[in-house]
């Protein structure tokens, strides 16, 4: 105030300087810049176990951000731990995922059974899906990954000096390209191969987008080379659509290959950098990434692009494309309302190319072996082949290359080895958590896009996840109403308070379909991004397809 009095201390919660020194030596010489923010809060909460509030003030005055740009973004993100003070002794945190599958194979029962066990020193949490539906029901300890879980399971994990995630092998560079890899990303870089040659392949092909959105992935390329230099590049590694786990199996088993599609594409579109956003449930991918990228570097093949691989933070939100960018930028995952759209005005404001991993690793084999080999192998007019995240009640859950336009019936009976047993078929769930539920009846449907539209469902990202006369559909419905209702981000009204809305309503015995509908109808119409508008699916097929659960 004018002639007041000075403060006895600057404004603000004051830096203290063990906790400055502290932060110094966890950056080390790594650079301060703000979209690195999420990184560095990985930093500490690696170290510490959780996120102290002294050392965010400290980390906050390195990267000259205002303590509120890091808390928001510290507590927005389910991986981390703020604290207010000291921080506890430290703990193992025991991640129990309660998604629809895991839910399914007993989740609640073994929820329980470790929150009553004596496991001295491990913090039992409640967790979204974490990408291993088909072993379910699934518990991270730690870093480590645990599927099917038990309690003793869990017991021998924590007994074990440090859980660390454990690789699946895979062919490293040397192997990738003795089998003739990289060989069609030299023929780009020597204009052997053009974008128009390679587009007009994908074209012919009828490559999508395989992470969801079934954009055709040549007009998304063509697009974003259009606009104005200097362009960059996104791979969505961050598949958390509940069912699914399909990018999971080639990141594990083959991640050159889509190492070699972002490439090729960065190379043709004229993009300067990729960022690969991998979620943070796939540590043991991450560390593959990490020494593969640095081969890549090494050997030279990524040709002056360089290759940033971002780590998520437990956020499903940020599986959308705009909220993806925003967390690179180190900040919240919040959706951006558009136009502009991404390929305008993307990641730091530069036009983005944004692909799926699934859909970058098709790109080799389409160029070598020709567009025909890719587009033959669909069926009923589908082109290409999908790979479905199969789980649930069949007898083999999994990855399952199948042809495009295959009915789920057909996928269920000759790829998942027909239902489990004791379990009729019933129900099932084209398009994971957003995608709608249909009844049996409806199982001779091709799951392609555009085909289920019309019996309000879509095929997403072809997480199908079976249900049989053992399971209770409306708890199903309450379970992905619950899941959408942690995961919204918060930004817009419909979505925040609807999901919360909705999920109470249905928790009743009697639903009130006339407010369910008139609700999850305006989430629909007037919710941001595609997770309130898709949040009430579920519902909405009950409505339609099952009145006989609702009497
Ligand atoms: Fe966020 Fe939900 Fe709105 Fe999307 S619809 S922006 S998740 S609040």
């Amino acid at each position: 105030m004018p002639g007041g009095k000075p403060a006895a201390t600057p404004k603000g919660r004051q830096v203290d300087p063990a906790a400055r020194v502290e932060v110094a030596a966890l950056l080390g010489a790594r650079s301060r810049a703000r979209d690195l923010l999420i990184e560095h809060l990985h930093l500490i909460q690696d170290a510490k176990g959780c996120l102290p509030t002294a050392l965010l003030a400290a980390l906050a005055e390195a990267m000259r951000l205002s303590l509120a740009e890091v808390y928001e973004v510290a507590t927005f993100y389910a991986h981390f731990e703020v604290v207010d003070g000291p921080a506890p002794a430290p703990s193992t945190v025991v991640r129990v995922c309660d998604s629809l599958t895991c839910a399914m194979m007993g989740a609640a029962r073994l929820h329980a059974a470790l929150a009553n066990a004596d496991l001295t020193g491990a913090k039992i949490v409640r967790a979204p899906c974490m990408g291993a539906c088909d072993k379910a029901p699934a518990v991270a300890v730690g870093h480590r990954q645990i599927a099917p879980a038990s309690l003793d399971a869990v017991r021998r994990a924590l007994a074990a000096p440090s859980p660390e995630p454990v690789p699946v092998s895979h062919p490293d560079l040397a192997a990738y390209r003795a089998a003739g890899g990289y060989r069609t990303l030299a023929a780009c870089r020597a204009g052997q191969l053009t974008l128009d040659a390679v587009t007009a392949a994908l074209d012919t092909a009828g490559l999508r987008g395989l992470g969801g959105a079934g954009f055709p992935t040549a007009r998304k390329w063509r697009l974003v080379a259009a606009q104005p230099g200097p362009r960059l590049m996104v791979v969505n590694a961050d598949e958390g659509e509940p069912g699914t786990f399909k990018d999971r199996h080639y990141l594990e088993r083959d991640p050159h290959r889509f190492l070699e599609g972002a490439l090729i594409a960065a190379t043709l579109v004229g993009v300067e950098a990729v960022y690969i956003y991998l979620r943070d449930e796939y540590p043991a991918i991450r560390q593959t990434l990490i020494r593969e990228i640095a081969a890549l570097e090494a050997a030279g093949l990524s040709g002056g692009v360089r290759v940033h691989l971002r780590r998520g933070a437990g956020a499903y939100i940020c599986g959308e494309e705009s909220a993806l960018i925003e967390s690179i930028e180190g900040k919240r995952g919040l959706p951006r309302n558009r136009p502009p759209y991404v390929a305008q005005v993307g990641l730091f404001g530069r036009p983005t190319l944004v692909n799926n991993v699934e859909t970058l690793c098709w790109v080799r084999d389409i160029v070598e072996r020709g567009p025909a080999w890719f587009a033959d192998q669909g069926r009923r007019g589908a082109k290409g082949v999908r790979s479905f995240s199969l789980s649930g009640r069949v007898r083999e859950p999994g990855v399952k290359l199948a042809p495009a336009g295959i009915t789920a019936r057909e996928l269920i009976d000759a790829y998942g080895g027909g239902m489990a047993p004791g379990h009729a078929f019933r129900a099932y769930l084209p398009g994971g958590a957003s995608g709608g539920i249909l009844p049996a009846a409806l199982a001779d449907l091709p799951l392609e896009f555009g085909a289920l539209e019309p019996y309000g469902c879509f095929v997403g990202s072809h997480a199908v996840i079976v249900l049989s006369d053992q399971d209770d559909l409306r708890a199903a419905a309450l379970n992905l109403m619950r899941f959408f209702e942690d995961e919204s981000c918060g930004q817009c009204t419909p979505c925040r308070v609807g999901t919360e809305k909705a999920a109470a309503l249905m928790a009743r015995p009697d639903w009130d379909t006339g407010l369910l509908d008139e609700l999850i109808r305006t989430m629909a119409d007037a919710s941001i991004c595609g997770l309130g508008q898709a949040a009430g699916n579920p519902v909405r097929a009950l409505l339609r397809h099952f009145p006989e659960v609702l009497r």
